[in-house]
């Protein structure tokens, strides 16, 4: 059965690439029936936070990414890992290296000079004696001929030669596991098949398949995920927008289009654009992810955006714009009901907060008016338009979008005007400005006592 896994180090938010690998490896599970693991990889204890740790899991959470074991805390596991430690120790595999970081700076920049290029000359790794009471470090003692390779289930066959490889440490003076060994460890304990997760950690996976083998483990299969790209094709950092993904949540994105924008950042299927998480489950796969960097288009993000929030269920749009109007200073108690509001503008807004933009007309006690249509129509000869207007929405008995634009024909009527000569002067009066969603229907939401005294203000 596939087992895969996502293990983030708790160092900062969950980033956009972090939440693609979470994605594939979520999406994986699912399709073939396996499991999905969340560790949390805290073995770096001065960089680690419970914030972070707190902000990943809210973010898996956003993004509906529920996972089968954990969250499991590598900071819980120092004991297993010192004792495979001893066991690589025991059996000659691993040796203590007492070499000072000057000692090793020294040769490491004489290597340098010498065009060489820079590897741990292995001083330590054939000494008889290991005295524990000087400080080491411990050092795993790497194949030195021939070579380590893989088929990597995106990028193909990879192999590397030994003679470039470090024996690497894997055990700091300060007793500390270094992410290589105890990434393997967990991986095996846990039962981990299929590694999926970014390219930066391609030349990390032979010195991992040497340590699987030196530990009696099997070598799972391996697929290392292109990085994404900003527009420009340097690698996507913060001068191209946001990276959380929480941050996204904040400007108005829904995650059911951050999941769909995220998937295609290296997969597809045929030109499809749009997958519901079934459709995911049911057609993903690593066979169509491809071998080059996906590059990040916020334009594309906005667009997918724009569809789900058309196509969303406005009861349950309805507080997440709430929400991002409580966050423009905006109650909507008292004013028009949410869900109407949110039936009335999905179909224009690209994010939460152009909604909560287009919104807040309703919900403010004074109309906001933008001052160029305010100097063109709420003036002295709008004056009769507007009384006429007060008399009848006061009084007609229906006050529905239907029943309110026949009042209005017939006062337009009277004053020998246009749809349009009257029309804008009214909405401008509603809404302080032009755009916005059909105006009758607006009118209706608003209720007739704001309409009443929106006209007031329009006339003060
Ligand atoms: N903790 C590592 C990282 O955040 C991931 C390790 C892995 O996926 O093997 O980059």
């Amino acid at each position: 059965d596939l087992r895969v896994r996502f293990a983030p180090s708790p160092t900062g938010y969950l980033h956009i690439g972090g939440a693609r690998t979470a994605l594939f490896n979520y999406l994986l599970a699912r399709k073939q029936g396996g499991t999905f693991v969340l560790r949390i990889e805290d073995t770096d204890v001065e960089r680690s936070t419970r914030e972070s740790v707190d902000a990943i899991l809210q973010a898996m959470d956003w993004l509906g990414l529920d996972y089968d074991e954990g969250p499991l805390y590598q900071s819980d596991r120092f004991d297993l890992y010192q004792q495979k430690i001893d066991q690589l120790l025991a059996e000659g595999k691993a040796y203590r290296c007492y070499c000072s970081a000057e000692e090793l700076t020294s040769k490491r920049e004489a290597a340098i000079s010498e065009g060489r290029k820079p590897k741990y000359d292995g001083t330590c790794r054939d000494r008889g004696e290991q005295p524990t009471d000087r400080p080491h470090v411990v050092r795993f003692k790497a194949p030195q001929e021939g070579e380590t390779a893989f088929v990597d289930r995106i990028k193909g066959r990879i192999a590397f030669n030994n003679e470039e490889l470090d024996d690497l440490i894997i055990r700091r003076t300060d007793g500390t596991p270094t992410y290589n060994l105890v990434v393997v460890i967990d991986d095996a304990e846990m039962g981990i098949n299929l590694v999926v997760r970014g390219d930066d950690h391609v030349n990390n996976t032979p010195r991992q398949i040497q340590l699987y083998r030196a530990l009696g483990y099997p070598v799972p299969e391996f697929a290392h995920v292109p990085m994404i790209l900003g527009s420009d094709k340097t690698r996507l950092s913060k001068r191209h927008g946001a990276t959380s993904v929480m941050a996204y949540r904040d400007q108005g994105f829904l995650p059911e289009a951050m999941v769909n924008y995220l998937v295609r950042l290296g997969w597809s299927h045929g030109d499809q654009e749009i997958f519901s998480r079934e459709e995911l489950v049911e057609t993903f796969s690593l066979d169509h992810v491809g071998r080059a960097a996906g590059v990040f288009n916020p334009e594309k993000l906005l667009w997918l955006n724009a569809h789900y929030i058309k196509h969303g269920d406005p009861a349950r749009l309805a507080p997440l714009m709430v929400e991002q109007l409580e966050k423009l200073g905006l109650s909507t108690g008292g004013g028009p009901d949410p869900i109407a509001v949110v039936t009335a503008l999905r179909e224009r807004a690209r994010t939460l907060v152009e909604m909560a933009e287009n919104a807040a007309f309703f919900y403010r006690d004074q109309v906001l008016y933008d001052p160029a249509d305010q100097a063109k129509f709420i003036t002295p000869a709008q004056r009769e338009l507007f009384m006429l207007l007060q008399d009848r929405f006061a009084a007609c008995d229906n006050f529905t979008a239907a029943a309110l634009k026949t009042e209005f024909s017939t006062v337009l009527e009277q004053l020998g005007l246009g749809f349009g000569k009257g029309a804008q002067p009214l909405r401008v009066a509603m809404t302080g400005s032009r755009g916005g969603p059909d105006l009758f229907l607006l009118i209706e939401l608003l209720g007739r006592e704001q309409v009443l005294a929106r006209l007031g203000q329009a006339l003060d």
